[in-house]
């Protein structure tokens, strides 16, 4: 029988959430959700929900769960949600659990699994401290990973890379305390539910994708 998989994704800043989601989704052919996505498109585009949305995300709070939840159901009613979905940012309060809850029960539908995405602190904070933006186009670097070919300058454009404020080492410390605080909830909920997997990402980032896989394949043997 073909697998059907509906999975959550959640992870700290920096932990490699994004780039493992897309390689997770892409692996197993399902469509990958990244609400902040969404959101952030919405908002270029200057509809309706972008201009309700705007003020949030410029604010770096969560947009009302009313607003999430429905595009979460608009979007997981799309053709490409028939073989399942990775939900990359959502849900991010478990308010917005009990909705997906709500959304997949009416469909006779529930979720497979929900991976957290683990990496030690200090890691994080070496990995973002080293980030680099290019202030034109946005393109990413990373000082020991993925570095420009000349120091300061983006390969792109030609733009010049600086580092976020948000990178700085005390602030992504705290911005880790928060996103503990706020996602222990949530983490605890899905613990009672018997579906979390933890994933570690402090190495490459294709070991984190094939130990993923693997401990999804091996819990839909059980
Ligand atoms: P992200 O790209 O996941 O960091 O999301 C960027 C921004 O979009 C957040 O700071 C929020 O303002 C908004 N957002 C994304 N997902 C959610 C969600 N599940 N609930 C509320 N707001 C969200």
């Amino acid at each position: 029988m073909e697998e059907m998989w509906r999975l959550v994704i959640m992870g700290a800043p920096g932990a490699g959430k994004g780039t493992l989601a897309e390689r997770i989704s892409g692996e197993l052919g399902i469509a990958h959700i990244a609400t902040g996505d969404i959101l952030r498109a919405a908002v270029e585009a200057g509809t309706k929900l972008g201009q309700e949305a705007q003020k949030y995300l410029e604010a770096g709070e969560l947009v009302p769960d009313e607003v999430v939840n429905g595009i979460v159901g608009e979007r997981l009613a799309q053709e490409d949600c028939v073989r399942g979905f990775l939900l990359d940012g959502f849900p991010r309060t478990v308010e917005q659990a009990k909705a997906l809850n709500g959304i997949l029960t009416g469909r006779g539908e529930e979720l497979s699994r929900v991976l957290v995405v683990e990496v030690e602190p200090e890691v994080i904070v070496r990995r973002l401290s080293g980030r680099r933006v290019c202030l034109n186009c946005g393109a990413t670097y990373q000082v020991e990973t993925l570095p420009p070919r000349v120091e300061g300058v983006c390969d792109i454009c030609g733009g010049k890379l600086v580092q976020r404020p948000d990178d700085q080492p005390a602030t992504i410390r705290h911005r880790l305390v928060v996103y503990e605080e706020q996602t222990k909830p949530l983490i605890e909920y899905y613990e009672q539910q018997g579906l979390v997997t933890r994933v570690d990402n402090s190495g490459a980032i294709g070991m984190a994708v094939e130990a993923a896989l693997a401990a999804l394949r091996a819990g839909s043997e059980k």
